[in-house]
């Protein structure tokens, strides 16, 4: 069959027709990516770029990987859809029965959506109705606790939570109020404070917050561990645990948001489990699916389930459902992800890689224009500076974390930059090879970008 149609073209309907997520479309330079192998994107004219963010903190096992694409054909083959009202498909039910095997603690009833805002607003929703029909109801609880500079999605519940100026900002007149606690970053209390001061300090600031409003607290909603979207910041030790002691004594529910750090990104299954800590709410996406398909779950406890069952006359059922919830394409490809877990043994085989990212991060923290270097599993982060001796930032306008990541790009490395954090976070089947090359192509795009 002829093809008329050119690169040149597609690079035209892109910039004049594709709207792209978070860019600056005056700025887009298209980007359009053909096919993609293992940890490798490859473009339509054939230049191949190293995955450095994982197509967006998504893809865990690699591009193609031959089990999950062919976990999907076979779904293909019986039926690409169904819908979750009233019914569902076989995959799906394989699928929750796993998660809540998988999931810590008692977290046995899985809702699925299919995007990680929509898993957040599901948990909001159920978190507010919960309080409205449990037993004693607290009809008064209506209102949530979140984090400084967190993120849980776009949409207008999700972003309500949120605390990112630069998104969240201007969207403030839509937004519902939420109780603010302040961002649990050991970096706020300067170089020689120690992570238990830290995390004192931070569990100290949230205790006044929850003795003020817990009677008008429905739920607090963290990200455990590590706050992507803020820029990779990294909760001191113990935290977690604290903020779950702290929200079941003033009997405030816990949405765990790990749709960035789930599926093995901080080392772990899930990030909660390094710190023992159960949830009431778990949320899911991103590396749900693999990275391959749209797919977000929230999971919860048979207190908030059973809350919900009644006869139907009684008006306690969840009114709240997406078309393409719990798709069973999504669902074989979910599934079959977490038997490549076992199979191939992705978390164990993660340590030297995590230790590998680790020297390079080291190194990387005496360069003398990074200010300082921060790791959690899979995850690298750090900042530039002019001044080493200061570690304060180049000036904003200078976008020099951009024009690094510009320069990978040129010498085959994808990388995306949150404001001024330059950031790694591969998928988990990068090889230690390519974390050498990924990491030291980084290194001589900021030596170009500082040197200028
Ligand atoms: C990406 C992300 C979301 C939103 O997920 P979408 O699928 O983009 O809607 C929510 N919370 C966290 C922590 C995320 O990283």
């Amino acid at each position: 069959m002829p093809n008329t149609i050119t690169n040149s073209d597609l690079r035209d309907w892109d910039r004049r027709h594709y709207w792209h997520a978070f860019t600056q479309m005056s700025e887009y330079e298209p980007l359009i990516i053909e096919r993609a192998e293992g940890c490798r994107l490859i473009d339509i004219a054939g230049r191949e770029y190293l995955d450095g963010a994982a197509s967006l903190w998504c893809n865990v096992h690699g591009h193609r990987h031959p089990r999950i694409d062919a976990a999907i054909r076979e779904q293909l083959d019986r039926v690409a859809h169904c819908t979750s009202l009233g019914m569902g498909c076989d995959t799906t039910a394989r699928l929750a029965k796993r998660l809540a095997d998988l999931a810590p603690g008692d977290l046995e009833h899985v809702f699925f959506s299919s995007d990680g805002s929509s898993a957040v607003e599901v948990a909001l929703k159920m978190a507010f109705q919960y309080w409205r029909q449990c037993e004693n109801a607290r009809p008064e609880k209506t209102k949530f606790i979140a984090l400084g500079e967190a993120y849980h999605g776009d949409t207008i519940g999700s972003a309500s939570v949120g605390g990112i100026p630069r998104f969240h900002a201007l969207f403030k007149p839509l937004l519902f109020d939420v109780v603010r606690a302040p961002l649990p970053d050991p970096r706020r209390l300067g170089p020689t404070a120690s992570p238990q001061l830290a995390t004192e300090t931070f569990l100290g600031e949230l205790k006044s917050l929850l003795q003020a409003h817990h009677r008008e607290l429905a739920a607090m909603v963290i990200e455990p561990l590590v706050q992507c979207a803020a820029g990779m910041v990294m909760h001191p030790l113990g935290y977690l645990r604290g903020v779950r002691e702290l929200t079941k004594r003033y009997d405030v529910l816990l949405i765990a948001d790990e749709i960035a750090v789930g599926f093995g990104r901080t080392g772990t299954m899930f990030a909660c489990e390094q710190e023992g800590v159960v949830p009431d709410f778990l949320c899911l996406g991103k590396g749900l699916a693999g990275g391959y398909l749209p797919m977000a779950a929230t999971l919860t406890n048979d207190r908030i389930y059973n809350a919900f069952l009644g006869s139907h006359h009684e008006s306690r059922t969840l009114h709240h459902g997406h078309t393409f919830s719990g798709n069973p394409l999504a669902a074989a490809a979910a599934l079959v992800s977490l038997d490549v877990f076992d199979d191939e043994q992705t978390l164990a085989r993660l340590s030297p890689k995590v230790a590998r990212l680790g020297e390079h991060l080291g190194k990387l923290a005496e360069h003398r224009h990074v200010a300082t270097t921060r790791q959690r599993g899979l995850i690298g982060a750090l900042e530039l500076t002019p001044d080493k001796s200061t570690g304060v930032p180049y000036p904003a306008q200078e976008r020099r974390a951009w024009e690094t990541c510009c320069e990978t790009l040129s010498r085959g490395v994808w990388l995306r930059p949150l404001a001024d954090v330059l950031y790694v976070m591969p998928p988990l089947a990068i090889s230690l090879n390519e974390i050498d090359l990924m990491m030291d192509t980084l290194v001589a795009a900021i030596d170009v970008v500082t040197e200028k």
